[in-house]
């Protein structure tokens, strides 16, 4: 069997991957809180977990891994979205699931075997306070229940490696007088007659944001089980209270034995922000044209432990490295008379993903296999690689991005670029490069050498845009 090695959180070691169960792989990973569509940030955890889960299924057997993806629909951000739009919560939640799922199917993104939403599992987490009050772990106060970090204080920070004390200092824990300790979190909480509520031991209310996790992961994978993921942005406080709440109501289990957490995402060197005006959702780049391989492939191109850069420059380059392979992979049997025959990836490729995910490592073989590919057997190895990786799946759809589709546009390009030269070799400037302006307008990629000028297209080439250059 293959080894998989994995960097755990909780030891800050990277460790050989032993599954409690070969049969059963079980995975969670934190999902969106839908009341928006998933700004490019959110894509990430997204993405490198569907690696994991690829891999996993590729070493154990795609019937033997259980991967479980949550929607957090319900929450105090979803509320505010329906009060300012005067739309109704249940619409809000249904609306923003789909366009999650439409989204991240575009980025090649298997769908997980379970994907539970909180408001599905209320009667659990109800049961999972009920037995922590039991346990001595949480209190009534006020309508709200709430978690008594001093009832484990042996536990409690060990994922992100503070002590109480530290995390009192350095977190902007909300003040109550109602908590007996100010690191104290919430469980339940009363709800008013406007906000989603149900009937509970402590009155109607909602539950608090943590405990959903902990429930939905007890009642589909149990009380132990392999991996948790997520953006380590939500290694504390969120995967604290989680480990909080299920090594308290499950002491024999282990929770979850591996941590996986990515690196954040930033735009051309800077933090995401509204403010800074560098937020853009996933939609929005999809509907610039930007292939979701492309997006997926620059994601891919850095490793999840590493700060990502998103930038355009990126974006345009991993076009051109997409258009090569694609082209090796056409030459496949399986492109050509779309049976599948049985073919092993490229072994140094898994090799890298298997050493922590490494998909940095990853591409770059991949390149290193498409420039010396010799036979149409290479062609196959290479399109089951990258179906590994989760690039391939929507090709055969991208028909824009395919040279032999374009005959066209290639005679007319082909004539802009004779006028260019006609230009250039009459010194008339002005004329040859308005001629490539527009053409690098149209999304043409030149390279202009002594030797004649070369072209290619780029993923956003717009044949309307050189329609109108005639
Ligand atoms: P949020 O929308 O903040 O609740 O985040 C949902 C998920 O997206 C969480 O798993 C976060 O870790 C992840 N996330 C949010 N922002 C970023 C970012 N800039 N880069 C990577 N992951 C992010
Ligand atoms: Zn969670």
């Amino acid at each position: 069997m293959t080894t998989i090695k994995l960097h755990n959180t909780r030891t800050r070691k990277k460790e050989v991957f032993a599954p409690l169960d070969q049969d059963d792989v079980r995975m969670y990973v934190c999902g969106p809180t839908v009341y928006d569509r998933a700004h490019l940030g959110n894509a990430r955890p997204v993405v490198v977990f569907d690696v994991l889960y690829r891999l996993l299924r590729h070493v154990y057997g795609p019937d033997h891994v259980t991967y479980v993806r949550n929607f957090t629909d319900v929450d105090d951000k979803i509320n505010a979205r329906a009060a300012e739009s005067g739309r109704a919560i249940g619409e809000i939640t249904a609306e923003t699931t789909q366009w999650f799922l439409d989204d991240m199917a575009e980025l090649g993104v298997l769908e997980p075997d379970h994907m539970p939403r909180a408001t599905q599992y209320i009667p659990q987490m109800v049961a999972m306070i009920e037995d922590l009050i039991a346990k001595g772990h949480a209190y009534e106060a006020e309508g709200h229940v709430l978690f008594a970090v001093d009832s484990w204080r042996e536990g409690y920070g060990k994922l992100s490696g503070r002590t109480v004390d530290d995390m009192i200092a350095g977190a902007r824990v909300e003040v109550a007088p109602y908590k007996r300790n100010p690191m104290d979190f919430v469980l339940w909480k009363p709800s008013d007659e406007g906000q989603p509520g149900w009937e509970s031991p402590w009155g109607r209310g909602r539950p608090g944001w943590h405990i959903e996790c902990s429930a939905m992961a007890y009642e589909l994978l149990g009380e132990s089980f392999d991996i948790h993921g997520g953006g380590n942005d939500l290694m504390f406080p969120h995967h604290e209270n989680e480990i909080a709440q299920s090594c308290c109501a499950h002491p024999q289990g282990d929770f979850a034995r591996y941590w996986l957490h990515n690196e954040m995402l930033q735009v051309e060197g800077k933090k995401m922000s509204k403010s800074l005006g560098n937020f853009f959702t996933v939609r929005d780049l999809l509907d610039q044209g930007i292939p979701g391989e492309v997006i997926r492939f620059v994601f891919l191109s850095t490793h999840y432990r590493k700060p990502m850069d998103w930038t355009a420059e990126k974006a345009r380059e991993a076009g051109r490295t997409l258009r090569k392979l694609r082209k090796i992979a056409e030459g496949s049997e399986r492109w050509s008379d779309g049976v599948d025959r049985y073919h092993e990836p490229y072994e140094d490729v898994v090799a890298a993903l298997c050493d922590d995910l490494n998909t940095h490592l990853a591409i770059k073989l991949l390149q290193d296999h498409a420039d010396n590919f010799e036979s149409s057997d290479d062609s196959s190895r290479l399109l089951v690689t990258l179906d590994l990786l989760g690039i391939s799946s929507s090709w055969r759809d991208a028909e824009h991005l395919h040279a032999e589709h374009l005959y066209k546009e290639q005679y007319q390009i082909g004539i802009l670029i004779g006028r260019m030269q006609e230009a250039r070799a009459l010194k008339d400037w002005k004329t040859a490069d308005a001629i490539k302006a527009a053409l690098v307008e149209a999304g043409v990629e030149l390279k202009i050498s002594k030797g004649g000028v070369e072209y290619d297209f780029g993923w956003d080439f717009d044949p309307a845009k050189l329609e109108s250059l005639k």
